[in-house]
């Protein structure tokens, strides 16, 4: 080899070094270029600005918490309620939530069911806000989560209801709540954690919340045969199971009625939910669908007569 030759071959070889690091450098973040977008912000994801408790409003709030469920309602005079709380590794969101919310206790927790993307994370908000009064499903089936909730709940020595549908539930005089399922006296499966699990309306001056939990198509048929068909009305429904067919049966969601319909599902999961057919139905009963998966946290304002939203993410 030439000089000459030689020479050019490590010139070459140099560019091509510096053109791999500096390629390396910009992906990785460590090098920018004025116009290169700042990366996200990991640590606020999840996060949407709570009103603070107005006079005369309905706050809930539909934490985006991945493939799970949990939903923060602040009563007009400021009473809280948790219904549900995600898997435990949501624990530290759900926690940064409520404090961004101003809630420093938990007047109402209820677990909807004993499975873990719904209860996981409710030993550690336990710990760490005082507890009025637990509520969950007289139909529970055992799991691991549900036993260290009650261990928690056990500690912090907070009362647990088991309610069957035909209960009201207490918490705010301006709010009713209902208890549409589990039926007593009617057949659930004892290992499908999701067939005996509450399914509740929350009801505030005109409007009404649907709020179904991972309620199977086999409970939502027993809770219609059970209950008045005016009791299914509502302004909103929060679509069972994260938008699984194993829900949503068209009576149902067509007696409901519900304009909006809200999807508390994770990207990209391992399930495939929402399904196609499940869009597809709500999109044909006239419903405007939100899903946690697209928008963030969800926030629904009630004045009693209607709804307004706000989302974490804008729509793309
Ligand atoms: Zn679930």
């Amino acid at each position: 080899m030439s000089e000459k030759l030689a020479k050019t071959l490590m010139i070459l070889l140099a560019v091509f070094v510096a053109a791999a690091l500096i390629f390396v450098g910009y992906k990785t973040g460590i090098i920018g270029f004025g116009c290169a977008p700042a990366p996200q912000e990991q640590a606020d994801e999840g996060m949407i600005v709570p009103k603070a408790p107005q006079a005369g409003l309905l706050s809930a709030y539909f934490i985006d918490v991945g493939q799970g469920d949990s939903m923060l309602f602040v009563s007009p005079s400021g009473k809280t309620m948790l219904i549900d709380a995600g898997e435990v590794v949501y624990s530290r969101r759900v926690e940064k939530f409520l404090r961004q919310a101003g809630v420093d206790r938990i007047d109402l927790l209820i677990g909807t069911h004993a499975h873990s993307d719904h209860i996981g994370a409710m030993p550690y908000l336990i710990e760490r806000f005082p507890v009025g009064a637990y509520v969950t499903t007289a139909r529970n089936v055992e799991s691991i989560s549900s036993d260290m909730v009650s261990e928690a709940l056990k500690e912090k020595r907070v009362s647990i209801a088991q309610v069957w549908c035909g209960d009201n539930i207490e918490w705010d005089d301006a709010c009713r709540i209902t208890v549409l399922s589990p039926v007593l006296g009617c057949e659930y499966s004892e290992l499908d954690a999701n067939d005996g699990c509450l399914i509740l309306r929350v009801e505030y001056g005109e409007t009404a919340f649907m709020l179904t939990a991972d309620a199977t198509v086999h409970a939502e048929q027993l809770a219609m045969f059970h209950n008045e068909k005016a009791l299914f009305k509502a302004d909103l429904l929060k679509v069972a199971h994260h938008g699984s067919t194993s829900s949503s049966s068209l009576g149902f969601v067509e007696t409901v009625g519900a304009k909006t319909a809200v999807i508390s599902v994770g990207a990209d999961n391992l399930y495939g939910h929402p399904d196609a057919d499940i869009l597809r139905l709500l999109s044909g009963t006239g419903a405007e669908i939100y899903r946690t998966d697209e928008r963030g946290s969800i926030a629904v304002f009630s004045n009693g007569s209607g709804l307004e939203f706000a989302f974490q993410k804008p729509q793309k």
